[in-house]
Protein backbone atom coordinates (compact mmCIF):
# COMPACT_ATOMS: atom_id res chain seq x y z
CA UNK A 1 0.00 0.00 0.00
CA UNK A 2 1.27 3.64 -0.80
CA UNK A 3 1.13 4.73 2.74
CA UNK A 4 3.68 1.51 3.85
CA UNK A 5 6.57 3.62 2.17
CA UNK A 6 5.41 7.17 3.27
CA UNK A 7 5.25 8.55 6.53
CA UNK A 8 1.52 9.54 7.67
CA UNK A 9 1.27 12.28 10.42
CA UNK A 10 -2.27 12.68 11.82
CA UNK A 11 -3.50 14.11 15.52
CA UNK A 12 -7.00 15.25 16.03
CA UNK A 13 -7.20 19.23 16.27
CA UNK A 14 -8.50 20.04 19.51
CA UNK A 15 -12.41 21.58 19.68
CA UNK A 16 -12.91 20.43 15.58
CA UNK A 17 -15.54 17.98 16.21
CA UNK A 18 -15.80 18.79 12.05
CA UNK A 19 -16.85 14.55 11.57
CA UNK A 20 -19.29 14.74 14.02
CA UNK A 21 -21.16 17.25 12.02
CA UNK A 22 -23.25 16.49 9.41
CA UNK A 23 -22.45 17.20 5.78
CA UNK A 24 -24.96 17.09 2.95
CA UNK A 25 -26.94 15.56 5.52
CA UNK A 26 -25.26 12.63 6.45
CA UNK A 27 -23.22 12.66 9.43
CA UNK A 28 -19.62 11.88 9.29
CA UNK A 29 -18.86 8.70 11.24
CA UNK A 30 -21.63 7.71 13.06
CA UNK A 31 -22.48 4.04 11.91
CA UNK A 32 -22.97 1.60 15.25
CA UNK A 33 -22.43 -2.19 14.66
CA UNK A 34 -24.06 -4.42 17.14
CA UNK A 35 -21.04 -4.66 18.94
CA UNK A 36 -20.64 -1.04 19.61
CA UNK A 37 -24.69 -1.11 20.99
CA UNK A 38 -22.98 -3.97 23.58
CA UNK A 39 -20.17 -1.93 24.87
CA UNK A 40 -22.65 1.29 24.97
CA UNK A 41 -24.64 -1.16 26.98
CA UNK A 42 -21.95 -2.50 28.95
CA UNK A 43 -21.31 0.91 29.78
CA UNK A 44 -25.27 1.62 31.72
CA UNK A 45 -26.23 3.99 28.55
CA UNK A 46 -29.15 1.79 28.04
CA UNK A 47 -30.74 5.12 26.83
CA UNK A 48 -28.91 5.21 23.96
CA UNK A 49 -29.81 2.02 23.19
CA UNK A 50 -33.51 3.16 22.62
CA UNK A 51 -32.11 5.64 20.34
CA UNK A 52 -30.08 3.11 18.14
CA UNK A 53 -33.09 0.87 18.14
CA UNK A 54 -35.51 3.64 17.13
CA UNK A 55 -33.26 3.95 14.12
CA UNK A 56 -31.91 0.54 12.92
CA UNK A 57 -31.84 0.72 9.36
CA UNK A 58 -30.28 -3.18 8.68
CA UNK A 59 -30.18 -5.97 11.50
CA UNK A 60 -26.38 -5.35 12.13
CA UNK A 61 -25.59 -1.55 11.50
CA UNK A 62 -27.72 1.22 13.42
CA UNK A 63 -27.34 4.37 11.86
CA UNK A 64 -28.10 7.85 12.80
CA UNK A 65 -31.09 10.07 11.67
CA UNK A 66 -30.38 11.89 8.72
CA UNK A 67 -33.10 14.25 9.00
CA UNK A 68 -32.84 16.35 12.29
CA UNK A 69 -29.79 18.03 13.86
CA UNK A 70 -26.76 19.12 12.60
CA UNK A 71 -24.46 16.78 14.63
CA UNK A 72 -24.26 13.50 16.32
CA UNK A 73 -26.01 13.38 19.64
CA UNK A 74 -23.72 12.30 21.27
CA UNK A 75 -21.52 15.73 20.93
CA UNK A 76 -21.84 17.37 23.91
CA UNK A 77 -21.33 20.83 25.77
CA UNK A 78 -18.72 20.76 28.39
CA UNK A 79 -19.74 20.57 31.86
CA UNK A 80 -19.55 23.84 33.48
CA UNK A 81 -19.58 25.81 29.90
CA UNK A 82 -16.41 26.92 28.22
CA UNK A 83 -14.38 25.23 25.53
CA UNK A 84 -15.61 23.19 22.83
CA UNK A 85 -18.04 20.79 22.58
CA UNK A 86 -16.71 17.10 22.72
CA UNK A 87 -17.93 13.64 22.31
CA UNK A 88 -19.99 12.52 25.05
CA UNK A 89 -19.15 8.78 25.07
CA UNK A 90 -15.30 9.21 23.68
CA UNK A 91 -14.52 6.18 25.90
CA UNK A 92 -17.03 3.73 24.40
CA UNK A 93 -17.52 5.55 20.57
CA UNK A 94 -18.40 3.68 17.62
CA UNK A 95 -15.33 1.98 16.28
CA UNK A 96 -15.83 3.96 12.54
CA UNK A 97 -15.65 7.02 14.98
CA UNK A 98 -12.32 5.96 16.68
CA UNK A 99 -10.55 4.54 13.58
CA UNK A 100 -11.36 7.65 11.81
CA UNK A 101 -9.09 8.96 9.81
CA UNK A 102 -7.85 5.34 9.02
CA UNK A 103 -10.99 3.80 6.53
CA UNK A 104 -10.01 1.72 3.91
CA UNK A 105 -11.74 3.72 1.18
CA UNK A 106 -9.97 7.06 2.78
CA UNK A 107 -6.58 5.20 2.51
CA UNK A 108 -7.25 3.60 -0.53
CA UNK A 109 -5.26 5.94 -2.61
CA UNK A 110 -2.74 8.77 -2.15
CA UNK A 111 -4.55 10.93 -3.50
CA UNK A 112 -7.89 10.43 -1.58
CA UNK A 113 -6.11 10.65 1.33
CA UNK A 114 -4.91 14.11 0.06
CA UNK A 115 -8.38 14.96 -0.68
CA UNK A 116 -9.56 13.79 2.85
CA UNK A 117 -7.01 16.11 4.20
CA UNK A 118 -8.82 19.33 3.18
CA UNK A 119 -11.53 17.79 5.09
CA UNK A 120 -9.64 16.80 8.50
CA UNK A 121 -7.10 19.56 9.86
CA UNK A 122 -5.50 16.65 11.90
CA UNK A 123 -4.39 15.03 8.93
CA UNK A 124 -0.48 16.17 8.64
CA UNK A 125 -0.17 17.46 11.83
CA UNK A 126 1.59 15.51 15.01
CA UNK A 127 3.65 12.81 14.92
CA UNK A 128 4.26 9.98 12.35
CA UNK A 129 1.69 7.45 12.93
CA UNK A 130 3.01 4.13 13.17
CA UNK A 131 1.86 1.41 10.30
CA UNK A 132 1.16 -1.24 12.83
CA UNK A 133 -1.52 1.38 14.34
CA UNK A 134 -2.81 2.44 11.30
CA UNK A 135 -3.12 -1.88 10.30
CA UNK A 136 -4.83 -2.02 13.73
CA UNK A 137 -7.30 0.22 13.14
CA UNK A 138 -8.28 -0.93 9.53
CA UNK A 139 -8.52 -4.46 10.74
CA UNK A 140 -11.00 -2.60 13.50
CA UNK A 141 -13.73 -1.73 10.99
CA UNK A 142 -13.41 -4.20 8.61
CA UNK A 143 -16.56 -5.85 9.36
CA UNK A 144 -18.77 -2.12 8.88
CA UNK A 145 -19.69 -1.91 5.30
CA UNK A 146 -17.75 0.22 3.38
CA UNK A 147 -17.17 3.46 5.05
CA UNK A 148 -16.92 6.54 3.17
CA UNK A 149 -17.27 9.96 4.88
CA UNK A 150 -20.50 11.79 3.06
S1 LIG B 1 -12.24 16.19 11.47
FE1 LIG B 1 -10.22 15.40 12.03
S2 LIG B 1 -9.33 16.92 13.45
FE2 LIG B 1 -11.53 17.29 13.30
S3 LIG B 1 -12.42 16.17 15.04
FE3 LIG B 1 -12.51 14.83 13.23
S4 LIG B 1 -10.59 13.62 13.35
FE4 LIG B 1 -10.33 15.39 14.72
S1 LIG C 1 -20.00 9.21 18.77
FE1 LIG C 1 -18.62 10.80 19.50
S2 LIG C 1 -16.88 10.77 18.06
FE2 LIG C 1 -18.57 9.67 17.10
S3 LIG C 1 -19.59 11.23 15.83
FE3 LIG C 1 -20.66 11.14 17.84
S4 LIG C 1 -19.69 12.73 19.10
FE4 LIG C 1 -18.33 12.31 17.33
Amino acid sequence: MWYHNKPIKFECQSGCSKCCLTEKGEYGSVTYHHTDVQRLDAHDRKELIWVGRANMTKPDYWIQPTSEGSQCMFLVDVPFGGGPKQCGIHKVKPKPCAAYPFWPALMESEERWNKEAEFCPGIGQGDVVPIDTIEAKLKSIKDYPNLERC
